[in-house]
């Protein structure tokens, strides 16, 4: 990997997948050593609904990147490869100019599994690629479910494409979304530069309400701009922002700190979600829970008492809701 050798990344990516816990065992191995060369590179999270023109940006961006002498490194998450037949990021090989560069690197989401799982194993395949030396990372989700939020909290910096006629989509947005980005860009703006224009007035104007009501001054000055994936317009002043955006992060330690604590979160979470799937796994809680439920729902038991039966039932010994002690995290 450190010769940069694709197929050795391929394989290495492979054997993160990999649900064996042979093979498991061998990918924690290697990424114990390969630490040492991660961290180097810009992580950009990329969202938008099917259709913004994901596929077609990160083709022109990524091509836009290895132009300037960077080394691309594309991966997904998509919640629905693997349970659906097809899934909604599709088939990359309509990135056809970068998958055919040398200095870009593209891999298909993992598939299967929880949004956790999938999400673990693009983080860990993220770092593989940083020690094969691609120093841009993008990783590519669409906005199904949580998929954003776990692409938020492994990259640096959170793009989002949106698409002209903000007027209704305004509407029925996930007000999630505009709270993640860091920079949003109003695509497709070449088909129609009027209503591109005004998307990017009510975002803007969105985006301040939002953020000045939770006096998050910094995320209040988000920036919008206007883009086309398709003829490129758009693609140098985007990258200057990112630029920026970086150049900041950097010179405060603001970069190092956010790392950190999406270290420290990721952690944490894969903690949680074993533990609470061993919980709703355990026989004595599947036996009584639907009991439990019904009670609940009836009237017949109130929700702490339910939960402290289940709680009990797991094992702990004290299902009582008195906190012990403040949680460490
Ligand atoms: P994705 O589902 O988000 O990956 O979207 P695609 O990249 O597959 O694009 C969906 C459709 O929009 C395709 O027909 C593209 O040719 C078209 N498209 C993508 N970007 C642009 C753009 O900047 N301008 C215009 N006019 N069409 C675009």
């Amino acid at each position: 990997m450190r010769e940069r050798d694709r197929s050795t990344l391929g394989r290495a990516i492979t054997l993160i997948e990999s649900n064996a816990a042979k093979d498991q065992a061998l990918a924690q191995a290697l990424l114990v050593q390969v630490l040492p060369l991660t961290g180097k590179a810009q992580r950009i999270g990329i969202t938008g609904v099917p259709g913004v023109g994901k596929s077609t940006f990160i083709e022109s961006f990524g091509s836009f990147l290895t132009e300037r002498g960077h080394r691309v490194a594309v991966l997904a998450i998509d919640p629905t490869s693997g349970v659906t037949r097809g899934s909604i990021l599709g088939d990359k090989t309509r990135m056809n100019k970068l998958s055919r560069d040398d200095n870009a690197f593209i891999r298909p989401s993992p598939s299967g599994g929880s949004l956790g799982g999938v999400a673990r194993k693009t983080r860990e395949s993220m770092l593989l690629c940083e020690a094969a030396g691609y120093d841009v990372i993008l990783v590519e989700t669409v906005g199904v479910g949580q998929s954003e939020t776990v692409v938020a909290e492994m990259v640096d910096l959170f793009l989002v494409l949106m698409l002209p006629g903000a007027g209704d989509e305004l509407q029925g947005i996930k007000r999630g979304i505009l709270e993640l980005a860091d920079i949003l860009a109003v695509n497709k703006a070449d088909a129609n530069p009027a209503a591109a224009r005004l998307a990017k007035r009510d975002y803007l104007s969105a985006l301040k309400l939002m953020h000045g009501a939770t006096g998050d001054a910094r995320r209040g000055g988000v920036p919008v701009l206007l883009m086309s994936g398709l003829s490129g317009a758009g693609i140098d002043a985007l990258w200057q922002h990112i630029e920026e955006h970086f150049a900041a992060a950097n010179g405060s330690g603001q970069l190092d700190r956010k790392r950190l604590e999406q270290l420290r979160r990721w952690m944490w979470s894969m903690v949680e979600e074993r533990v609470l799937q061993a919980l709703r796994s355990h026989p004595e809680v599947e036996r009584i829970a639907p009991k439990l439920e019904a009670e609940v729902l009836g009237g017949k038991l109130t929700p702490t008492l339910g939960a402290q039966a289940l709680l009990q039932a797991f094992g702990l010994e004290d299902g009582s809701m008195t906190e012990p002690r403040g949680d460490g995290h």
